[in-house]
């Protein structure tokens, strides 16, 4: 039923996602609305789908942005630390940049380097995009993100947008406690989107949710 979400504007898509219960919670709303997805999205950037943009990559679809959002959203408030994994568009990116607001920092990880480019360029396209770069709110890293980013780490909430082969011991590692991880996991040929958290007594619970899609987090292409 994703597809009734599409829309022929960036509100028109926001709105149809939340009439449809794909979005319940207002600041993730309000922060999808400020973002402008043709920015990211090369062609039909209103419709409820995932679209190439290069390099074996996907932007997914609107309502996987929206679903990471609401489940992360607890861990995405004022000042909040974010590494988002697999940056892929820099959409989603841009949307956590906003749940964080001006005290947070998001760090976005990718690892073809012509993607960072891309998720910079598509963030260069609007005042307060180019605003969240240069204040170094929004960084882009070229990494393996399997490892996450150390140097930036501990982070409130860390989001995986390619799917794990397995559990890497390295992302729970660089949560706060508490803080939450949302990842695809790969296991056998279904993916699963799991909600890992780390309590604040550092105990870690992890929760299987529903069947997902992603482009695999796998070696960067060699060079
Ligand atoms: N959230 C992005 C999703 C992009 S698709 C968006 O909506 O635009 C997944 C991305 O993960 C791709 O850009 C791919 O290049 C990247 N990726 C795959 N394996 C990776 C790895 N080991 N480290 C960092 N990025 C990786």
């Amino acid at each position: 039923m994703a597809w009734r979400s599409s829309g022929s504007t960036n509100a028109g898509l926001v709105n149809n996602l939340a009439q449809n219960g794909l979005i319940t919670n207002d600041r993730v709303k309000d922060a999808m609305l400020q973002v402008d997805r043709s920015h990211y999205a090369p062609t039909s950037p209103f419709d409820d789908s995932p679209q190439l943009i290069g390099h074996q990559a996907t932007i997914s679809a609107p309502h996987m942005h929206a679903s990471a959002c609401e489940s992360l959203l607890p861990f995405l408030n004022p000042g909040s630390r974010v590494l988002d994994i697999g940056s892929g568009s820099g959409y989603l990116t841009a949307v956590f940049a906003k749940l964080v607001g001006e005290t947070g920092t998001v760090i976005g990880v990718e690892h073809i380097q012509p993607l960072v480019a891309l998720a910079q360029a598509n963030m260069r396209k609007s005042a307060d995009g180019r605003q969240m770069l240069d204040s170094g709110r929004v960084r882009f890293i070229k990494a393996d993100g399997r490892k996450g980013w150390k140097d930036g780490a501990p982070y409130d909430a860390i989001h995986v947008g390619a799917a794990a082969a397995e559990h890497h011991v390295e992302l729970t590692e660089q949560l706060k406690a508490p803080g939450r991880l949302f990842v695809p996991v790969a296991e056998g040929w279904m993916q699963h989107i799991y909600v890992v958290d780390k309590k604040s007594d550092g105990s870690v619970e992890r929760k299987k949710l529903y069947g997902v899609q992603y482009v695999p987090l796998t070696d960067a292409p060699v060079e």
